[in-house]
């Protein structure tokens, strides 16, 4: 439920009423708005004397929460969330570019990577060090010596960088290289990793799984917040269907409901949601047509080359001309990229 303050509440007010929550046995998650505050309670409502706390001073009204997902809803939270890694702002007004490698594979790769992406204007890098392939026998890794060298190479462009944590037992490892910590599609739903990285300080980019419906992508979200981690990218990926001309099915509606129903940012990687390089190009303006806060992108110096998703990777080239196309779109509808324009290849 949402304990909706007055206009002329005080801050010890509040305070009293959030303490009285917690006393109720409610785990409360104020929220200071310039005009009003809010309380969002989180509990069970069932015999809670709910009338004493009407009754406090400075409480306006008391509002149900009707969706499952509470946290990560608009119902308690109305505006858009607006998450920094560094001088880098994902959602609100900026469209942020992450772009880089699958996988982390040498020195040279991801160093050469590190410096494209940047020079052509992306925020942040991306590169996995653990990789969750459909084979034992595929490439896996470089683990903890990928998240040194990503780490390196970021640090010598300054420019932040997301990886991948696969595993509960990774997140402190993990967190010590990484800015933000993604979350695969193949482990949305694994709540213990959810946790985890909820009790982590690090933002958290949570792909949505293989074959998760919306409202399953939004409620993985809420364990995350649920565990103290407010700071919650969601990254449509694309979603298993009948269809096998593409990898995926890259679901662009629910790109503009989530934006709806959530005041979490939305990334959109047509990547890994068509598995085609030809592709990526016009999924990338159609996701910022819709509404993305930003793009993942997958680009490598030489995806012939690639140990992993190659096939759907841009090259360097690729990358500059739709970054000054992004660059369009995004102005076009209102949105900056972060890291200014895109300059050219
Ligand atoms: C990735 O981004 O490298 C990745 C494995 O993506 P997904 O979890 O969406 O398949
Ligand atoms: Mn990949």
């Amino acid at each position: 439920m949402i304990i909706v303050m007055r206009n002329d509440a005080t801050m010890e007010q509040c305070q009293r009423v959030e303490q009285r929550l917690k006393d109720m046995g409610f785990k409360t998650h104020p929220i200071y708005g310039e005009q009003q505050t809010v309380i969002g309670a989180i509990g069970d409502t069932k015999g809670a004397a709910l009338d004493a706390v009407l009754n406090m001073p400075g409480v306006e009204k008391i509002v149900p929460i009707m969706k499952p997902y509470k946290l990560v809803g608009r119902e308690l939270k109305r505006d858009d969330t607006v998450i920094k890694v560094r001088d880098v702002s994902i959602g609100g007004e900026h469209l942020a570019v992450i772009a880089g490698p699958c996988a982390v594979e040498n020195e040279d790769q991801i160093f050469e990577a590190a410096r494209i992406v940047k020079s052509l204007g992306a925020d942040i890098l991306r590169g996995g060090a653990y990789k969750p392939r459909t084979s034992p026998y595929a490439f896996q890794g470089l683990e903890e010596l990928g998240l040194k060298m990503l780490r390196e190479a970021a640090s010598e462009v300054d420019i932040p960088v997301v990886t991948e944590v696969l595993d509960t037992r990774d997140v402190e490892l993990v967190s010590e290289y990484a800015d933000i910590l993604q979350v695969g599609a193949r482990n949305m739903h694994n709540f213990r990793l959810l946790r985890e990285v909820g009790r982590s300080d690090k933002p958290v980019l949570l792909k949505r799984g293989l074959a998760a419906t919306i409202e399953e992508w939004l409620l993985a979200a809420e364990y995350v917040m649920d565990a103290g981690n407010s700071q919650v990218i969601l990254c449509e990926r694309g979603i298993r269907t009948y269809e096998t001309m593409m990898r995926n099915t890259l679901d662009l509606a629910a790109v503009a409901l989530v934006k709806q129903l959530s005041h979490l940012p939305v990334v959109v990687d047509p990547s890994h949601g068509t598995g085609l390089s030809a592709l990526v190009p016009a999924m990338a303006k159609g996701a910022i047509a819709v509404g993305a806060d930003g793009l993942m992108l997958e680009v490598h110096p030489d995806p012939s080359r690639a140990l992993c998703d190659g096939q759907e990777s841009l090259d360097p080239v690729q990358f500059g001309i739709l970054m000054d196309e992004v660059s369009k779109v995004a102005g076009a509808l209102g949105k900056r990229l972060v890291n200014g324009k895109a300059k050219p290849a």
